[in-house]
């Protein structure tokens, strides 16, 4: 019989990650938090999660008290804002300079202390830009409900922005992907390049130190490092112990992608490099209706998840991937007459210049 992958979380990755784990011949089962009824858990099943952060439930219950749940205890530890700044600057990484919001800290002593442009962020729960609040000048205030439940950082003025992706397997070994370029708007990713030549000179610096957060954790599966570039150096803005929407791509672009990896790792089988596979493109579908004639462009695969289509919701994602550059910025050009001009022009312009700089 084939094992059994429990995914707690039932959303486009863990639907992505089920889809992944059929040539596996790997049982992997998503369950809705909110279900009326426990899945049948047997003591041989596994279990890991598509999100970082649940609230209790009959579901969450069952599946938090399984003894195989892989990675149980970073769970918690990551998707509060505090205690994943703490460990970062445990382990010596240099991120974003913060302070915790506590003790009625003003405004002003944020700024004071962090620079004039500060970002509150609260410590849980926040995603795509929610849970954020800035503090920009004297009139901004933190706002009544924040004190004790979020963290200041401060307003980096980044290059741009570089994700890693990678994985780590039960003996310790740790494979990466390229770095990851990000276009973020209204902190929404918006899109994704991989591979770029010219990001090779940071590859070794960003696994350096998504390595020492994969080993400290002793963490098996992908995890995702998002950075902010600042000269030729990288800070970290988060971390997901997950799989990540800026490696979307590899699903295209690799010979393994990072929903299988992230299976293979969980259920010990071998994690070797992948083979990258020509030049990707991510394109996130955000608050955009389907719109069939996608399928028209050859170097193109969309992903629908099936949601139903709200503004500022992600509901699917198009990867690009060309055997050359130019088929991809010709497919780039054709998919912007095919995508809203709102956020999407600037999405597309954005990509064929990250090409242009490879
Ligand atoms: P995600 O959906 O990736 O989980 P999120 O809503 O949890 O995102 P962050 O990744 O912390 O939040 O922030 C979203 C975006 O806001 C970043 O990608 C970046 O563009 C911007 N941002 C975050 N922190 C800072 C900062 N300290 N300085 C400048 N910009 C920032
Ligand atoms: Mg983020």
């Amino acid at each position: 019989m084939s094992q059994r992958i429990w995914i707690l979380g039932a959303g486009q990755l863990g639907a992505m990650l089920k889809h992944a784990g059929m040539p596996l011949d790997l049982d992997v089962c998503p369950v809705d938090i909110n279900e009326a009824t426990a899945p049948a858990l047997a003591a041989n099943d596994l279990v890991t999660a598509e999100r970082e952060q649940w609230p209790e439930t009959l579901v969450t219950n069952a599946l938090a008290q399984h003894t195989r749940f892989i990675n149980k205890n970073v769970f918690g530890r990551l998707a509060d804002r505090k205690t994943q700044k703490e460990l970062i600057d445990t382990l010596g990484i240099a991120t974003a300079p913060w302070r915790n919001v506590a003790g009625d800290i003003t405004a002003n002593e944020l700024r004071d202390q962090l620079g004039e442009r500060v970002l509150l962020k609260r410590r849980t729960g926040g995603y795509d830009g929610k849970g954020q609040h800035w503090l920009r000048t004297d009139d901004d205030q933190v706002p009544e409900d924040w004190q004790g439940e979020a963290i200041a950082e401060q307003a980096i003025n980044f290059d741009e922005e570089v994700s890693l992706v990678g994985v780590r397997n039960a003996a310790g070994d740790c494979v990466f992907y390229p770095l990851t370029l990000n276009l973020h708007l209204n902190g929404i990713l918006y899109a994704s390049v991989a591979p770029l030549a010219r990001l090779q000179a940071l590859q070794a610096q960003a696994e350096e130190m998504l390595g020492k957060i994969l080993n400290a954790l002793d963490y098996v599966g992908v995890m995702a490092m998002e950075t902010f570039r600042v000269g030729d150096k990288l800070l970290i803005n988060e971390l997901a112990p997950r799989v990540h929407n800026s490696g979307h791509w590899t699903q295209a672009g690799a010979s393994i992608s990072q929903f299988e990896y992230h299976l293979r790792a969980v259920a010990n089988m071998a994690t070797p490099e992948p083979q990258v596979v020509g030049q990707n493109v991510m394109i996130n579908l955000i608050g955009t209706d389907y719109n069939p004639a996608w399928r028209d462009l050859s170097c193109a695969r969309t992903y629908w998840y099936g949601k139903e289509v709200r503004p500022g919701r992600k509901v699917g994602h198009i990867n690009i991937v060309g055997n050359t550059v130019t088929e991809v910025r010709e497919t780039l050009v054709l998919l912007g007459d095919l995508l809203p001009d709102q956020h999407y022009s600037q999405a597309i312009e954005w990509s064929l210049a990250a090409l242009e700089s490879l």
